[in-house]
């Protein structure tokens, strides 16, 4: 793997300092604050991720054997479209709104404006690198604020590539990529900022939140956890494998919604192994260990992490993924009767295994749901609108998706986010826009306000209390 050269935050622990203090310079000059000068970055970034697409794409291939069909869908092709729609609609967003309030308060003019928040720092994790990076930093951008941008270290050609297009595109007196390790974010850490958005694990965010409490810094926390599938036995069980499977070679299973494990009644367990095993065939003719349209694990770590695992499970396991240590490969597995305390269940798997769970009826699959962390994503795959009632009444998630996996997420109008232990906050496109900025309130009073307020003034009379 390649290394990152930490080349923007250099050994001088004062330079994080520097950077966040010409940061706040442009942002008090008021450099950011016309909607014109916002558009124009936003065209400006998505002109770089169209313009950079090959570099882009090779960078992931290196770092983490993405497919180029992958990335530029999932990652170039969402961040132009979704710079463009903020671009677009950001007049509009920005837009003062006038509450709705009494007669009597009318006059005052209330008023609430969509403020920026200052100077922000977005962190960002490595398994979706570009768009995870770039939809907090398009939101920073539309809600005009200055933001550095600190990248994961596990992807370094991608973000070594950012530090040298970035400044190349954006007003490097607004926007920073500052690359380096866990000594470096922890200099910027150490500072001030007006919001922090992180994405990544539920142990790093704990070190974040503790460091932003320092300064009582704002934050959204966009983490994972693991996100359950529930079978209902009056779904189409072969079209559930198909989606389900689908959703889990996303990235080899390395993203925050993949789905984590299934919950399946115990008769129908094997009628969904026997649709995996044929849908599995169908998109890996010859296997997965070697198809261009699979991807690779991101380090020798994870890689270990998972194999060991899949080693301690108790389960069966019915489609057997081959592994290549030395390529970080591993084809998806697929392992039945998996029971509650077994390894399969331990942690997020972030990775091509998926563990099925029997159970004996829906009420055991919600009290199993339940029994753990509100998950990022609960899937339910049903034909019945009174089961799909009861998951939305009887459980919590940051989302909940009936029918499919991933696909959500190509939804610009939805919130994404977590609760509990998945997270705090949201994102894509006007969420992100609010997540950086803040609801300004404001009255005018006008001079023939006087009689109304006449009998606030002292000294009051106890019947203008009363009144
Ligand atoms: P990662 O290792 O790339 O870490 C994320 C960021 O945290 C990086 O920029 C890294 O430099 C920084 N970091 C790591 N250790 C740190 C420390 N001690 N102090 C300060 N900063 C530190 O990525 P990861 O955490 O392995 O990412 C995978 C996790 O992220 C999974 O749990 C996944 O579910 C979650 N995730 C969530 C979303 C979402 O939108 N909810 C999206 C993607 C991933």
């Amino acid at each position: 793997m390649a290394t990152l050269v930490s080349t923007t935050l250099d050994a001088i622990p004062q330079s994080a300092l520097k950077i966040r203090t010409a940061l706040r310079a442009t942002f008090a000059g008021g450099v950011t604050r016309p909607i014109e000068w916002r558009q124009n970055q936003l065209y400006q970034l998505a002109r770089m991720a169209h313009d950079e697409r090959d570099a882009i794409c090779d960078a992931l291939q290196k770092d983490l054997g993405k497919p180029k069909t992958e990335v530029l869908a999932a990652e170039v092709g969402v961040v132009i479209k979704r710079a463009l729609k903020s671009a677009e609609k950001l007049p509009q967003w920005a837009e003062p709104e006038h509450p709705e309030v009494s007669a009597r308060q009318k006059s005052w003019k209330p008023t609430l404006y969509r403020a920026p928040k200052g100077t922000v720092l977005i962190i960002s994790p490595w398994n979706y690198p570009m768009i995870l990076s770039f939809q907090p930093l398009i939101g920073a951008i539309a809600a005009g604020c200055t933001a550095v941008l600190k990248p994961s270290e596990l992807v370094p050609t991608f973000s070594q590539l950012l530090a040298d297009i970035v400044p190349k595109y954006l007003d490097s007196n607004a926007f920073r990529v500052v690359n380096g390790y866990v000594p470096e974010t922890t200099k910027l850490l150490d500072l001030q900022w007006d919001h922090i958005f992180y994405t990544g694990n539920g142990k790093v965010a704990r070190i974040i939140a503790s460091a932003a409490a320092k300064h009582l810094t704002p934050m959204t926390l966009e983490l994972g956890g693991k996100s359950p599938v529930i079978i209902d036995s009056t779904c189409d069980i072969d079209l559930a494998a198909k989606r389900i499977l689908w959703g889990k070679c996303n990235n080899a299973g390395q993203i925050c919604v993949s789905p984590d494990y299934v919950l399946v009644q115990r008769e129908k367990q094997d009628e969904l192994i026997k649709a995996f095993q044929k849908h599995y065939k169908a998109f890996f003719p010859e296997g997965a260990l070697d198809s261009p349209m699979f991807g690779s694990i991101v380090s020798d770590l994870h890689h270990k992490r998972l194999t060991s695992l899949l080693s301690r499970t108790k389960g069966e396991v019915v489609l057997h993924g081959r592994v290549d240590p030395a390529r970080r490969r591993m084809e998806p597995t697929i392992v039945k009767d998996v029971a509650d305390c077994d390894s399969l269940l331990e942690e997020e798997l972030f990775g091509p295994i998926l563990p099925i769970v029997p159970v004996d009826s829906l009420e055991h699959a919600i009290d199993f749901v339940n029994a753990r962390s509100h998950p990022l994503v609960l899937y339910a795959f049903s034909e019945n609108e009174s089961v799909k009632q009861q998951l939305v009444k009887e459980t919590q998630s940051g989302n909940i998706v009936f029918n499919d996996t991933f696909q959500q997420l190509a939804v610009d109008d939805l919130p994404f986010g977590g609760v509990g232990e998945s997270g705090y906050g949201s994102q894509v496109m006007k969420y992100t826009y609010e997540a950086f900025s803040y609801l300004r309130s404001s009255i005018d009073m006008p001079k023939e306000a006087e009689p109304q307020l006449a009998k606030r003034y002292l000294p009051r009379s106890e019947e203008a209390v009363k009144a």
